[in-house]
């Protein structure tokens, strides 16, 4: 196991502070009424654009900025803290290039990344499906091949960004006998054929449609195949190693959204003559819920740090705790932080229910905590 230390830059500290004041001028105005209205977050996604946020995850070689990954939390974070759904606007259309960036050709990495780093277009990340969640080689969507191009025949569901994105990373079957090693993986876009069948009515994260993606005899080009025939299962999990680090980013930010409300809210408000954070017992509480978010913060600057350098091979163990702890921590403590607010915290007009509802769906996708467990026993034994 390494032991290397961590500390974030001066460069790194500063990148906070602007962005924090970013967030709470541009963005988190926007916050109650698209999660209200269930509404992509337009205003907040373009002032993201002017920011300059969308180039962040791309390499500079194809017009991004080519941020190391701790900075890239650190955005997420922000974000997460004032409007999850603000967050994963970002956080998905990064996701669908991961794939090209690691296992596509030249001449798809030019075609897509720099429109991405602008954000002119968007990018959804098409693997799940209705029957197909954590069991990934079960997906019966399939890609026949057709002379120089493939058909595509499916249905994706719980696809993020479904509707609002222009681009679709879909994984698909090319060898159904082959079971995980008959998957392979293409770039569709919206304009080929794709159809959004509906749209899910979310707990949380309600800024951020979800939606089922129906792929009816969709025509794609074999020159839009990432990676080779059957590759498919490997670049979903490889990609999904590089993606969850960042998910416990914005679980970690979720939760000092709450912690931050909670806090001020105590110094505020009065009982028995004095403010609520002169009781012990809450402040015991506050205590727990700063110490296990920065736990929780630590633990996903490490595995942030090891999607950049890896070299003991770290990267799904660390990343799968990272997600799983981070979650987890921010479930636990959004619930307290309403708790804090007595019955005010139990309404709308507070934003802690509404961190409370957004921290859930950080349990769940991207595989559920449960799957994370199985995958952090599994390397933690290989290494025993
Ligand atoms: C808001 C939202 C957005 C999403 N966005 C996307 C997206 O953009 N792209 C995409 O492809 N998918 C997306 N998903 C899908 C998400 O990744 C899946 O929901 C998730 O992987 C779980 O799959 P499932 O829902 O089919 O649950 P199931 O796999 O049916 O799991 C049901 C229960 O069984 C448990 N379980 C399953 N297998 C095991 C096991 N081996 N050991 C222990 N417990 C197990 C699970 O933990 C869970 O508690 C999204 C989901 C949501 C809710």
């Amino acid at each position: 196991m390494s032991t290397q230390p961590f500390a974030l830059s001066d460069v790194q500290r500063d990148f906070r502070r602007t962005l924090r004041t970013f967030c709470e001028e541009k963005i988190a105005p926007n916050a109650a009424e698209v999660d209200r209205d269930a509404v992509f977050p337009w205003q907040s996604f373009e002032a993201c654009k002017e920011m300059e946020l969308p180039a962040l995850g791309i390499p500079d070689a194809y017009g991004g900025a080519g941020a190391d990954h701790v900075t890239q939390a650190i955005m997420v974070e922000e974000l997460s803290r004032v409007c999850a759904s603000t967050s994963l606007s970002i956080l998905i259309s990064k996701l669908g290039m991961i794939p090209l960036m690691n296992w596509g050709t030249e001449e798809l990495k030019k075609e897509y990344m720099p429109r991405v780093a602008i954000g002119e277009i968007q990018a959804s990340y098409c693997l799940s499906e209705a029957d197909a969640g954590s069991d990934v080689a079960a997906m019966r969507t399939r890609a026949v091949r057709d002379g120089d191009d493939y058909i595509l025949t499916g249905s994706k569901y719980w696809i993020t960004n479904a509707g609002v994105s222009d681009v679709y990373v879909v994984f698909a079957k090319t060898d159904p006998e082959a079971g995980g090693r008959g998957i392979s993986c293409f770039v569709v876009e919206k304009e080929w054929g794709l159809r959004i069948a509906k749209h899910e009515d979310k707990l949380g994260m309600r800024g951020s449609p979800t939606g089922e993606v129906v792929l009816d005899e969709v025509r794609v080009p074999a020159s839009h195949r990432v990676g080779e025939e059957g590759q498919g299962f490997t670049i979903a999990m490889h990609t999904l190693d590089r993606s969850r680090p960042t998910i416990g980013a914005q679980a970690v930010g979720i939760a000092q959204g709450a912690i931050d409300y909670a806090a001020s809210y105590m110094k505020q408000r009065h009982a028995f003559g004095a403010p609520i954070a002169d009781l012990q017992g809450l402040r015991f509480m506050l205590a727990d819920m700063a110490t296990r978010n920065e736990a929780a913060r630590a633990l996903v600057y490490r595995a942030c740090s090891l999607i950049d350098d890896d070299p003991a091979g770290e990267l799904t163990m660390y990343g799968a705790m990272a997600k799983a702890f981070a979650s987890d921590t921010a479930m636990a403590v959004t619930v307290d932080a309403v708790q804090l607010l007595g019955g005010y915290g139990y309404t709308k007009e507070f934003p802690v229910e509404r961190h409370l509802r957004d921290a859930k769906v950080t349990q769940i996708y991207e595989g559920t905590n449960q799957v994370q467990r199985v995958v952090i026993a599994r390397e933690f034994l290989k290494g025993v």
